[in-house]
């Protein structure tokens, strides 16, 4: 058995922040002690004095080869989880997608297909549930027998993946029941397709109409819907990249009363805004994604959320289209543009920053990015944390390297970067998955296929 061990770290967690060495065997961590008070022997040492030590990143919402809108995300689960690997992501949870008019059977065996033998790092599932009836309800209990404990609706998108009201109360029911968490798009579709239609017609055809139809009102609406849907189910419910601060007002209120309802932002909402989407040209369309971009001054009650645990965790919604090709769908109609921002690779650095810039302390960045979605979806201790008997699913970070985000330079397969140019502190230099070492000091050594499957128990915070 391999022997690793890295010694003179700041081995930082959800929990504390301790100096410590950590030794790691059989792919699993075995002990932390005090800094050089063991005579530990290892077949590969890593010094990471004057650096940290943490936990491999846990990213709950990625979208890899995702079809949408007559095209797919441009990141296979081969190329995508290698860039995750790149930033210090060492576990997502990508969407199997159930297609309308077929099973959720048929789509899990999709996404295994799609994913076998080809991740980097350690996988996972959620399931997007787009065609509610009763045969779809009764697959419920088999999908949460493999581990597919998490089920994902959208009051957006109608005709595509829309579901109503009663179609979510059914399913909210049939997942409490479970013991399963029902997940949610918090958009009123119906409501934003009108207001499409209307702005079309009157040749508001650019990128920035994009963010301006569907309007913060209509997120925060579809939030307090579904909330109080999941509570007239007696069901738990986490709402997925929450961008306006009225919809974060919502779930605030909710978690107020001790209701189980939980919410996750993203990168793009904390850093970008419709700022980005009225760029020049076609521009803008690089920054079209759903939930849209905000205005600036939302950022600061999301931050806050963050600080305050009305939001839990940090996810990419990893869903990259190319500029060329792909977003250009759109470049007469900002309704083409396929819906998704690249971010996989860079979650970790840029919650970082928010730890520069003094908006979370290390241990909260560690807990959004990392412990927090690995209790949420039913994967800690084995993964989220550094303690004894947890995956050897570590990162030694440089707390004071400065880098500078491009399109010529990230692993991503995607043509631009959404944050092209900007200059953060802090970078991955080490990166270690069950004890293998992918990345070492911009080596890159990792391999499709080392990424394993992982059946989820249910949520931990329940
Ligand atoms: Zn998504």
């Amino acid at each position: 058995m391999t022997r690793t061990l890295i010694t003179g770290g700041l081995v930082v967690t959800a929990a504390e922040e301790t100096h410590a060495d950590v030794l790691v065997e059989g792919g699993r961590v075995v002990a932390l002690a005090l800094p050089g008070s063991q005579r530990w022997s290892a077949d590969r040492v890593f010094d990471a004095s004057g650096k940290y030590v943490v936990p491999g990143g846990v990213d709950a919402h990625t979208h890899m080869e995702m079809p949408f809108g007559g095209t797919r995300a441009s990141d296979t689960f081969a190329t995508g989880t290698r860039a995750a690997a790149w930033g210090g992501t060492t576990t997502i949870v990508d969407f199997a997608v159930q297609r309308r008019g077929g099973s959720l059977r048929a789509g899990l065996d999709d996404w295994h297909a799609k994913a076998d033998g080809n991740c980097a790092v350690d996988y996972a599932f959620h399931m997007i549930v787009s065609d509610v009836n009763e045969p779809v309800l009764r697959e419920l209990p088999g999908l949460v027998g493999e581990g597919v404990t998490s089920f994902k609706l959208f009051m957006a998108y109608p005709g595509v993946f829309y579901s109503d009201d009663g179609q979510i109360l059914r399913t909210m029911q049939r997942a409490a029941d479970l013991g399963a968490l029902t997940m949610m798009h918090a958009e009123n579709g119906p409501a934003i397709d009108v207001l499409v239609e209307q702005a079309l017609a009157r040749g508001e055809t650019d990128p920035r109409h994009h963010g301006e139809v569907r309007k913060a009102l209509l997120e925060a609406e579809a939030t307090h819907r579904a909330i109080q849907l999941a509570r007239v189910a007696g069901a738990p419910l986490y709402v997925v990249h929450v961008s306006a601060r009225e919809a974060l007002a919502e779930i605030a209120a909710a978690r107020d009363l001790g209701l189980p309802v939980f919410g996750e932002t993203c990168p793009q909402y904390l850093f970008l805004s419709t700022d980005n989407l009225a760029e020049p040209g076609f521009e803008g369309a690089k920054y079209v994604c759903s939930t849209p971009l905000r205005p600036k001054d939302h950022q600061a009650a999301l931050w806050r959320g963050l600080r305050t645990d009305d939001l839990q965790v940090v996810s990419t919604d990893h869903c990259p289209f190319c500029f060329k090709g792909q977003k250009e769908l759109g470049r007469d109609d900002f309704s083409k543009i396929p819906n998704g921002l690249p971010g996989v690779e860079h979650r970790m650095d840029l919650l970082h920053q928010g730890v520069v810039e003094g908006r979370i302390s290390r241990t909260r960045w560690i807990e959004l990015a990392c412990a927090a979605p690995a209790r949420m979806f039913g994967l800690h201790p084995r993964k989220g944390t550094i303690a004894p008997g947890s995956d050897a699913d570590l990162v030694i970070y440089d707390p004071h390297a400065v880098q500078t985000l491009s399109a010529a330079t990230h692993h991503m397969d995607v043509d631009y970067s959404a944050y092209e140019g900007r200059t953060l502190t802090g970078r991955v230099e080490t990166v270690l998955s069950r004890g293998e070492v992918l990345l070492d000091r911009g080596d890159y050594l990792g391999r499709p296929g080392h990424g394993a499957f992982l059946p989820r128990s249910a949520c931990q915070y329940l």
